[in-house]
């Protein structure tokens, strides 16, 4: 998507800090909301335009009012017309723990004794990727401390590890990292094992506050981690995701400023961010954080659908940090990526011994344990048409979702084909009895969607995949 010259004059504004508290919460404290202003809002963003900070603040500020409905309504029209019932799966592989910086609200933070440290091997990599490959997974993304071990050239030779994995049938087909932010050099070194996304989460926005949780190492530095991705941008990765850490700080401040960052994005590089993320903290080894800013269920429940409104290009990504039951309400409302089968204990995904979360070997504690089998049953009965494409990013259509939301007919062209063809491979590969018969009456349901002669030629390679054939897309 190509933005607007004006957009694209404030270029300059590269590499250099760009949140402004005061500015920020000048705007929620300046704005009201009024029927016919919300109304506005929302058309704006059914009209596929991200909003500015204003138009964000009328939303946050009318939380509460019964206009929020409206609001929620809006949202569930953007997700319905824009993205569809496709839910994209991955899984997350925590690489290793070790940290030098002391994040208050991390159970793998410096200071934290209790923690068991661990960084897997070769071959330990190899069998957490095969296990996850055995379950289906087609999409990961690797999770890192922050460490000396942890080096650019570590982090790309573990991307291009799990791209050599092939057990059975299966591959990993696209790697997303999670990891510190690195200089350019670094993240060129990345971005040339061929990474899909590039995650790094502000946590919160504000720099007094994040002041406050981080105590130690160089993610102090709140500037060098806000111009993380500018950095990526630089280096040539195009494709990065951006989030906050809910329940450091007031949830509407984190919210102007996930758009701020997101406005940044575009008018530096003509390109947002490809995912937004919005964990909240969970339970974690000796959590030191005050519950002061704790997001409760309702604000969450709201906080969701204005970002979906608020940047409406962009994949909203929601973990296994939520329950089920939030999960599947979220969706609703415009989460649009989900992990399935997910566990953080270094090296428990090759190991079936291994039920129970022990804290003092994993980040946080999770809310929804449930196998990738039964995560896909669930999407399938709620008619949700599970996905494990990585058709765009191979085929160098970069900025997907960009495409998806401003290329007319982009969905119907190839998300739902490659969804039903990847659900179609999971079928074959790794579903049993009821999920396999509900998946193949999802794939019947969502071909009669399509135009003809895409369903014809997606029929095609479905037979080609019953035949044996493997990664076919368009
Ligand atoms: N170490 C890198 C960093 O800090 O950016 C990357 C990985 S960190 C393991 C991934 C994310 O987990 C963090 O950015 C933070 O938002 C989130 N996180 C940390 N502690 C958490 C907790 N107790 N509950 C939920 N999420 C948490
Ligand atoms: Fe280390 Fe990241 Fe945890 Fe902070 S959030 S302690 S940097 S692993």
């Amino acid at each position: 998507m190509h933005f607007t010259p004006e957009k694209l004059r404030i270029s300059d504004q590269r590499m250099k800090p760009f949140i402004d508290p005061d500015e920020i919460w000048g705007i929620l404290n300046a704005v009201k909301p009024d029927k016919s202003r919300v109304r506005d809002v929302i058309a704006k963003s059914l009209g596929k335009q991200r909003l500015t900070l204003e138009e964000t603040a009328v939303l946050v500020n009318s939380v509460g009012t019964d206009l929020f409905e409206e609001i929620r309504d809006g949202a569930r029209k953007l997700k319905d017309t824009v993205y569809g019932n496709r839910i994209v799966l991955f899984a997350p592989l925590y690489i290793g723990n070790r940290c030098t910086n002391n994040c208050q609200y991390c159970g793998f933070r410096v200071s934290n004794s209790e923690a068991i440290r661990k960084t897997l091997s070769d071959d330990e990599i190899i069998n957490e990727v095969g296990a996850l490959e055995d379950n289906g997974q087609k999409r990961l993304i690797l999770v890192y401390g922050e460490h000396p071990e942890y080096s650019p050239d570590y982090i790309a030779h573990t991307v291009r590890l799990v791209y050599g994995v092939r057990k059975g049938r299966g591959e990993i087909r696209r790697v997303n990292i999670n990891a510190a932010p690195l200089d350019i050099e670094g993240f060129r070194k990345v971005g040339e094992a061929g990474i899909g996304t590039y995650q790094v989460f502000q946590e919160t926005y504000h720099p007094d506050a994040y002041k406050w949780y981080h105590l130690g190492g160089k993610k102090k530095d709140f500037d060098w981690r806000l111009t993380a991705l500018d950095r990526a941008q630089e280096a040539g990765i195009d494709d990065v995701g951006i989030g906050a850490l809910f329940g450091l700080y007031d949830w509407r401040f984190e919210v102007l400023g996930i758009v701020r960052h997101a406005n940044h994005l575009e008018a530096c590089y003509n390109v947002g961010p490809h995912t937004i993320s919005f964990p909240r903290i969970k339970d974690a080894l000796s959590l030191n954080i005050p519950d002061r800013y704790e997001t409760s269920d309702e604000d969450f429940k709201k906080l969701v659908p204005i970002l979906r409104l608020a940047v409406p290009y962009t994949g909203l990504i929601l973990t296994a940090r939520e329950s089920p039951d939030v999960r599947k309400e979220m969706m609703k409302y415009g989460v649009s990526q989900i992990d399935g089968g997910t566990k953080l204990e270094l090296g428990s995904y090759s190991d079936s011994r291994n039920e129970e979360q022990n804290l003092n070997r994993e980040q946080f504690r999770i809310n929804d344990a449930r196998s990738l089998s039964e995560v896909i049953d669930e999407l399938l009965t709620n008619d949700y048409l599970p996905s494990f494409c990585t058709s765009c990013y191979r085929m160098g259509r970069t900025g997907e979702h960009f495409m998806e939301f401003s290329v007319p007919g982009f969905i119907k062209r190839f998300c739902t084909p490659n969804a039903i063809l990847t659900l179609s491979e999971y079928i074959c590969d790794y579903a049993t009895g009821e999920v396999s018969d509900k998946g193949w009456r999802a794939i019947e349901k969502n071909l009669q969607t399509l135009e003809p002669g895409i369903a014809q030629s997606t029929r095609e390679k479905i037979e080609k995949i019953r035949n044996g054939e493997r990664d076919l897309y368009f």
